[in-house]
């Protein structure tokens, strides 16, 4: 058996390779970017009127000149007009072109209009006041965007405004979730007195879909053939199986001899942490993945967060955020292993207090409902007293 951190290691140094495809703009949204994006030209493309009002020569202005007649209007998305007489104005809109031989946009509110005179009522002018000038904000070419960068709505706006209708981004695994067990009936039956329902496939595909993958639930029955003809024609399809159950030391746990039957390297079986102690890991050398994750529901529950959430954000150069929370009472546990304890947390000052809430082990998936997260602690410690910082892994968002 292996460490908790060891397990952590071989898994980000088994990361997934995705495709890299081209998608329609409006759908890239929680993607990862596999292109740098430049500017296409410079950000304001022109010299850009910010404030309704009129366009004026300045020097005009520092020779006492305080009325202009009104010569034209430039308005938005027109092209440049000329101020042929430096002595007269331009009325100019919000977002138009600042027209020629102008330097400065003296706003509606300062000024007073009539019969087109325009009297400037304001004592200063400045050249270049309320104009945008050209290539302020990014000039052509710069990178605005770096190649990696997980795709937000502020991203959306600089892709639209640098014309890409189609992006490229790395594409997510397909992702195949494959319940294992005799006992299980779908969520739409009614169970047997000795069935229960498959929960595990659902909190899965769920989590998965928060972070923008879609998912396909299986199940298989606890019967060896079948279940290696079903994972065979899975895997054609899937670039990862997430297996839940069958991997303990059952009569019936026949999941790690399919997997190696199928080719299926096994990296490690056995992690030295509670729950999820008989998580099975193993990579296939066609890019495919397994997480054979022991099917008690805590035991799934903690190992997506703690192993897969973050082998798939690296996959796809996604940054997670490491947390860390104070233990708030002190808390005990002698065996040489990791400790996942769920917690409820509470933000103070900036710090993250984490309150143990105690369940009834790997089955009580009840218990979760009043936990925010799992304070992992780490074997390498002894002594869990109030007080004491640990990693915190949560999974309901603050
Ligand atoms: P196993 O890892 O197959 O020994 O299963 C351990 C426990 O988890 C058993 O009580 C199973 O009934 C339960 N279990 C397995 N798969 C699921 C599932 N998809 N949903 C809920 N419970 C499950
Ligand atoms: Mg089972």
């Amino acid at each position: 058996m292996i460490t908790v951190e060891e397990a952590s290691s071989i898994i980000q140094s088994n990361l997934f390779k995705p495709r890299e495809i081209s998608v329609p703009l409006d759908q890239c949204n929680g993607m990862t970017l596999a292109e740098p994006i430049h500017a296409d030209r410079d950000f304001p493309p022109f010299d850009r009127v910010m404030m309704d009002g009129v366009a004026i020569a300045s020097k005009s202005f520092y020779s006492d000149q305080r009325n202009f007649t009104i010569e034209g209007v430039q308005m938005a998305g027109m092209p440049q007009l000329t101020l042929n007489d430096p002595s007269k104005c331009i009325e100019v809109m919000t977002g138009a072109v600042l027209p020629k031989n102008t330097d400065a946009v003296i706003r509606y509110e300062d000024v007073t209009i009539e019969n087109r005179v325009v009297s400037i009522n304001s004592d200063t002018v400045e050249s270049m006041q309320n104009v945008h000038l050209q290539g302020m904000d990014s000039a052509k070419d710069t990178v605005l965007i770096r190649n990696g960068t997980k795709i937000s709505t502020a991203e959306i706006g600089i892709l639209a405004t640098v014309g890409k209708g189609e992006v490229m981004v790395y594409a997510p695994p397909k992702v195949a979730i494959v319940s294992t067990g005799d006992e299980l009936v779908s969520v739409r039956e009614i169970p047997k007195e000795y069935q229960i329902r498959q929960s595990n496939s659902h909190v899965l595909k769920a989590a998965l879909m928060g972070m923008g993958i879609e998912a396909t639930i299986f199940h298989i029955i606890d019967e060896q053939a079948q279940m290696n003809k079903a994972m065979d024609k899975i895997f054609t399809e899937h670039d990862v199986m997430i297996l839940s159950g069958g991997v303990s030391k059952g009569r019936k746990d026949f999941v790690p001899e399919v997997l190696n039957e199928l080719g299926v390297k096994k990296l490690f079986h056995g992690v030295k942490q509670r729950p999820g102690k008989p998580f099975w890991f193993g990579t296939r050398e066609d890019n495919k993945t397994v997480f054979a994750l022991p099917g008690n529901p805590v035991s799934t529950f903690m190992c997506f967060y703690k192993y897969i959430k973050p082998w798939i954000n690296a996959s796809l150069l996604v940054k997670e955020k490491a947390e860390f929370g104070i233990l708030n009472e002190g808390f005990t546990f002698d065996k040489p292993m990791t400790y996942f304890l769920q917690v409820k947390v509470s933000n103070v000052d900036g710090q993250l207090i984490a309150t143990p809430v105690q369940g009834q082990g790997s089955g009580d998936l009840g218990n979760l409902l009043l936990a925010d997260g799992f304070l992992e602690l780490e074997q390498t410690v002894s002594n869990f007293s109030k007080g004491k910082v640990f990693p915190f892994i949560r999974y309901r968002s603050a």
